[in-house]
């Protein structure tokens, strides 16, 4: 059985035996997003995008709970030097203290995307008005910062369940998250940083970074040029996060033809 059509089982197994929970854990380790019909009364969830699948060898850098008065800046020059484009999942809040990072980033290309507005890691458990709210308020700050708005977001810590997939789908958005994470607390190096994504990377693979809130995000600063260097020679190429969507649409179309 496909990969598709186990999972698209298993969703009808989990919803229809009132376990929605089950689905939540489903929809956290699915790789590629696209409507599945989970119940013949019931709703259709968009499953969370974690990655491309694709033989090229692309990836998107992104980075989360930015912007940073110091980091935020650093990276920026980085990413400038080496003629990188990169996905920031910004919060609301932290956008609006810092604005100008917010501004100078997007004039450098980079795509500044939603990552709700307080980020509250409970996300999925309010209610979808308040989820509602959380996404509008910085679609808003990001909105009048950068003049773009994006239809997609991640929720903190990549919690995601079947109220906040219908939620999101509800206000057209998509969820995005990761195939390969750079932080992780066997990584306590930018260079233990490094292997974790070399080891890991696969084309069209998004890359989880972070540049904000914690003092120890100097690491990811510092692993970001070995990162770069590293999958460079490696042949990969790098894109946003809207670029690789748009190709998963394409896809998506070529494979319905
Ligand atoms: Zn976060």
């Amino acid at each position: 059985m496909s990969v598709c059509n186990r999972l698209r089982v298993n969703l009808f197994k989990a919803v229809c035996s009132r376990k929605r929970i089950a689905a939540t854990v489903l929809l956290c380790v699915v790789a590629v997003g696209f409507p599945i019909k989970v119940h013949e009364a019931a709703e259709v969830v968009t499953l969370p995008v974690r990655c491309l699948p694709t033989s090229q060898r692309i990836v998107a850098l992104t980075y989360d709970d930015g912007p940073h008065p110091v980091y935020t800046p650093k990276l920026l020059r980085i990413l400038r030097h080496y003629g990188v484009r990169a996905t920031f999942f910004v919060i609301g809040e932290r956008a609006q203290t810092w604005p100008d990072i917010v501004r100078q980033a997007a004039r450098e290309g980079h795509v500044i995307a939603n990552h709700t507005y307080t980020h509250r890691t409970d996300l999925e458990s309010l209610s979808p008005s308040k989820i509602t709210r959380e996404l509008s308020r910085t679609q808003s700050v990001i909105g009048s910062l950068t003049g773009h708005r994006y239809d997609f977001f991640r929720p903190p810590k990549g919690f995601v369940n079947y109220n906040l997939a219908m939620t999101a789908r509800a206000n057209g958005y998509r969820i995005v998250l990761w195939s390969v994470s750079a932080d992780h607390h066997e990584a306590k190096t930018p260079e233990q940083m490094a292997e974790r994504v070399i080891e890991r990377v696969r084309p069209g693979a998004i890359i989880l970074m972070h540049d904000g809130k914690f003092a120890v995000r100097w690491r990811d600063v510092v692993a970001t040029p070995l990162i770069i260097r590293a999958l460079r020679k490696m042949g990969y190429r790098f894109v946003t996060v809207p670029e690789l969507l748009d190709r998963l649409e394409a896809n998506k179309k070529q494979r319905t033809r």
